[in-house]
């Protein structure tokens, strides 16, 4: 029998509204339930019938840690119920790769969770909120899905990969490196390679049950950026308010300008884990030896801070050790 599908509404583009005709909008507008009610199709592509329910109604330009802690939370009793066969979040463009990014980490990847969003608003003359999310609803009932995927414009990514890259145009999203997973066409889920990608188990799963995960406060993340010019002021003032982590979006194959590797130093010195990631926005830089921090391994700077996030909140709560296995 099948199974029915959950759509989660946060908000974004896809429930933006505006004058018709207009170029402008403002997002996270309509309800989950208006959205969804608009588009007919989906009941037929959830074969086992549609449950929606609204987590946010935000422009995810603002998303908040607490709206994640609310989305990860509902994802997963959704994902623990055996009448549902996969979950679709519809959400905003902005911060869509950093939610999926969470989800993943976090999340039991025996069921599909499917992120969409759109370029244009509900209210577009021809907008194409309505195809995604009826291509994300055609993804999460398909058998061999599973984990957390993103489908834009007919494509199908990875958590990983997935990253916004063009701040117009329909197909705003690229799965940089390692390609898309697939695509969704007329109703059908083409691979990209011979079969689906195969499951595997979170690196965080078992957060979602501590207490860390929950508190009103994540430890403090934030991302600096190595340019010309750099000084580090900004790293010190940082550590001076009790920054917990700071992931560097260095230039290049990992090369940061001196005065900000110095400020870096004092940084740990002071207990502060430093992550390194590329601000290129392909390609992974190689491995970190001969530094007191390690790289991001190919994250993006945005999803490592959520992964630095993670970590810190599993060193805080039963886990004990700092993620980098330093002293301090
Ligand atoms: N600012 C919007 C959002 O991220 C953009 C979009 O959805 O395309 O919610």
């Amino acid at each position: 029998m099948s199974r029915k599908i959950v759509i989660l509404g946060t908000g974004g583009t896809i429930a933006g509204t505006g004058p018709a005709g207009s170029g402008s909008y403002t997002a996270a507008q309509l309800t989950a339930e208006q959205l969804v009610g608009s588009i007919p199709a989906l009941q037929n592509a959830a074969g086992g019938g549609l449950l929606v329910q609204e987590v946010a109604r935000i422009d995810s330009k603002d998303m908040t840690h607490a709206v994640w802690q609310w989305l990860a939370q509902r994802c997963l009793a959704h994902l623990a119920d055996g009448t549902v066969g996969g979950i679709v979040i519809t959400h905003g463009t902005d911060t869509l790769e950093e939610t999926a990014w969470l989800l993943h980490e976090l999340l039991p990847a025996d069921k599909p969770v499917v992120l969409t969003c759109a370029m244009r608003p509900a209210t577009a003359l021809s907008p194409d909120g309505p195809q995604n999310l009826l291509d994300a609803v055609t993804l999460a009932a398909h058998p061999e899905a599973h984990g957390v995927l993103v489908v834009a414009a007919g494509v199908v990514h990875g958590a990983r990969e997935v990253t916004k890259v063009h701040p117009q145009r329909l197909d705003a999203f690229a799965s940089p490196d390692g390609g898309p997973l697939g695509w969704v066409q007329g109703g059908e889920v083409r691979w990209a390679h011979a079969t689906a990608p195969q499951p595997a188990a979170p690196r965080c799963g078992a957060l979602l049950l501590e207490p860390a995960f929950m508190a009103p406060q994540w430890p403090r993340v934030e991302i600096i950026l190595s340019h010309a010019g750099s000084d580090g002021a900004l790293v010190d003032w940082l550590v001076a308010g009790g920054v917990r982590g700071i992931v560097v979006a260095a230039t290049g194959n990992g090369t940061l300008h001196e005065a900000l590797q110095a400020a870096l130093r004092r940084a740990v010195s002071a207990g502060v884990t430093v992550r390194l990631a590329s601000r290129c926005g392909e390609g992974r830089i190689s491995p970190v030896t001969d530094q007191p921090w390690r790289d991001a391994g190919g994250l993006s700077p945005v999803k490592a801070r959520i992964s630095l996030m993670l970590e810190l909140m599993q060193a805080s709560d039963s886990f004990g050790a700092r993620p980098d296995g330093l002293s301090g």
